[in-house]
């Protein structure tokens, strides 16, 4: 275990699609990275993929099974489009620029393979999708990292298929503690001795014999509170688009306002109704350790957002 010496010792950030998924969120996002890292002594950044690319992924690979690769096509030049402006605006055109799009060509031409797999056996099974959806957040932890280590930040891309370990329930799988926690430990900790700071896919695991998985859409939350309670962190902090849980939805309803402190039951009660921002079942490890969880917004930072207690 990582040694809890003072009151600011390990803080784990998410960030979620829309925080990721354009040029001005990534520079917010990092921004956000860099001003709270003197703050703390170890930190762990939990990245979603660009947002619409997991759409974009299992839609390509949905429509391979019935016969048409159009999609998939398509997703491809997209993907490729998206993640290629944004590191023409984040790095510079020397080795890591071309670093990332070798990489980003490797991830690119798995998914394409997966499709063709797809489209010859006319079937999408839930393994192989869970191994194309996850190629957006293998893409983005990329781009996140090569673009703060542009900046000389210490930061490297880690898969979560080399911490999360799962059981083999595709597309909703279910986190081994034990297990991940040494397979965290393992990993993460001679990055923490070298201040290095871990940029994780989010929303991936693998199963013990190293099949990729998914926590389900929406999972990459459960990835920050999986680590978060495995690295006993301080606090767990979700950057989204919204100022923290609101009343309502904000983009039905004008007049939501945030709610500044929450109860974990008071979340599952507006998860019941409908309110997807925190899916219960994700933050319940948190909660359970008395870590404390904050939801904000990553376009305005400065605003406190919402405390999420037992
Ligand atoms: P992320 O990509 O950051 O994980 P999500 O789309 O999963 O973001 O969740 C944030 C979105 O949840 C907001 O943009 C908002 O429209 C929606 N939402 C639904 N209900 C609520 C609520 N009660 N409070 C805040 N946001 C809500
Ligand atoms: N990218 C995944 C999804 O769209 C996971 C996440 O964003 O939390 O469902
Ligand atoms: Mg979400």
């Amino acid at each position: 275990m990582v040694q809890k010496s003072n009151a600011k010792r390990m803080l784990v950030m998410k960030f979620g699609g829309t925080s990721v998924g354009s040029a001005e969120a990534l520079a917010q996002a990092m921004g956000i990275v860099e001003s709270n890292r003197p703050n703390w002594t170890h930190m762990v950044v939990v990245v979603s993929a660009l947002s619409g690319a997991t759409n974009l992924l299992l839609d390509g690979a949905m429509q391979a099974a019935q016969g048409k690769p159009e999609a998939y096509l398509k997703a491809e030049v997209a993907l490729r489009s998206r993640h290629t402006a944004m590191a023409e605006a984040f790095l510079s055109t020397g080795n890591r620029q071309e670093r990332f799009r070798f990489e980003m060509e490797e991830l690119i031409s798995q998914f394409s393979r997966f499709c063709q797999a797809i489209t010859i056996l006319g079937e999408a099974t839930p393994r192989a999708l869970d191994a194309v959806a996850g190629l957006g957040e293998r893409l983005s932890a990329r781009l996140f990292a090569s673009a703060l280590q542009e900046r000389g930040f210490a930061t490297e891309p880690i898969d979560a298929f080399d911490l999360i370990v799962t059981d083999s329930q595709y597309q909703s799988a279910v986190p081994d503690f034990e297990a991940s926690s040494e397979k965290t430990m393992n990993c993460l900790q001679s990055l923490f001795s070298r201040g290095i700071v871990p940029i994780v896919t989010g929303f991936i695991g693998a199963t013990p014999e190293g099949i990729p998985t998914t926590l389900g859409r929406g999972g990459s939350d459960y990835s920050a509170a999986i680590l978060g309670t495995i690295l006993e962190a301080d606090e767990v902090w979700i950057w989204t688009d919204v100022d923290g849980v609101m009343t309502a939805d904000p983009r039905f309803i004008p007049e939501a306002h945030t709610i500044p402190e929450l109860t974990f039951r008071e979340v599952a009660e507006l998860a019941y109704f409908g309110a997807k921002v925190l899916h219960p079942k994700t933050i319940r490890p948190v909660v359970d350790k008395g870590i404390g969880l904050r939801v904000c917004n990553t376009f305005a930072p400065e605003k406190p957002g919402t405390f999420v207690i037992s």
